[in-house]
């Protein structure tokens, strides 16, 4: 028996899967763009489905257009804030920590690190994690960890099995966390720095005070 192969077909799906993926991409870019620029947010769940989805080429377009590469972070956590925020605010704070990027601190910063527990602020002064450190502490924060690179995330989470987390850091770090965090249940909220880089980053201090305060409208 002769196997005849619809390429006639086959093409025809090809270039509609084709059509189907720009078109989508492109909506995608498109309503981030609204968010980014206008602070406008429309459908943020079918928006944030989109920018996960078409991550790295949507990338690749921004940059091709000489656009800012960091909008598709940005705007997906801005998403991710929105969407997360009412369970987040539902979290009591003892059964919150806060995670915050190392770069942060002073380059005479004196903690030591470990690869599992992160590190722990020694107060000196020298940077503003020592006044988020005290805020989570008169809050009643479960803990705040300073996490040394990658895989952190997923170890503290086993360890400390927090209900809820605030990350801080770059847009990238913290949208990819984010996606970590929430895809296991847990509610979360992201503060992205101000000034990027590998040390001595900034942040607004208000932005990050706001979030972890939140609490639940009832009270
Ligand atoms: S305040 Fe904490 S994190 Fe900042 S430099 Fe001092 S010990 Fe390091």
């Amino acid at each position: 028996m002769n196997l005849i192969i619809p390429y006639e077909l086959l093409g025809r799906i090809t270039v509609i899967a084709l059509i189907l993926f720009l078109v989508l991409m492109i909506t995608g870019l498109i309503l981030a763009y609204i968010v980014f620029k206008k602070k406008r947010i429309f459908f943020p769940h079918f928006l944030l489905f989109l920018i996960d989805s078409f991550y790295m080429p949507s990338k690749k377009i921004v940059s091709l257009f000489n656009g800012n590469e960091k909008m598709i972070d940005i705007v997906g956590v801005e998403l991710r804030n929105i969407l997360l925020e009412e369970k987040f605010r539902s979290i009591p704070y003892k059964d919150r920590i806060v995670l915050l990027p190392q770069c942060l601190r002073s380059l005479d910063c004196p903690i030591k690190f470990s690869s599992i527990e992160g590190a722990q602020c020694a107060k000196c002064g020298r940077c503003k994690v020592v006044k988020i450190v005290k805020r989570a502490e008169d809050l009643g924060y479960k803990g705040t960890y300073i996490a040394p690179g990658g895989g952190f995330v997923k170890r503290i989470l086993k360890k400390i099995k927090p209900s809820g987390v605030l990350g801080i850091g770059c847009a990238y770090e913290v949208n990819w966390g984010m996606l970590e965090v929430s895809s296991k249940g847990i509610p979360c909220q992201g503060v992205i720095i101000l000034r990027d880089g590998c040390v001595e980053t900034d942040l607004d201090m208000d932005s990050v005070f706001e979030r972890m305060e939140m609490v639940d409208n009832g009270g």
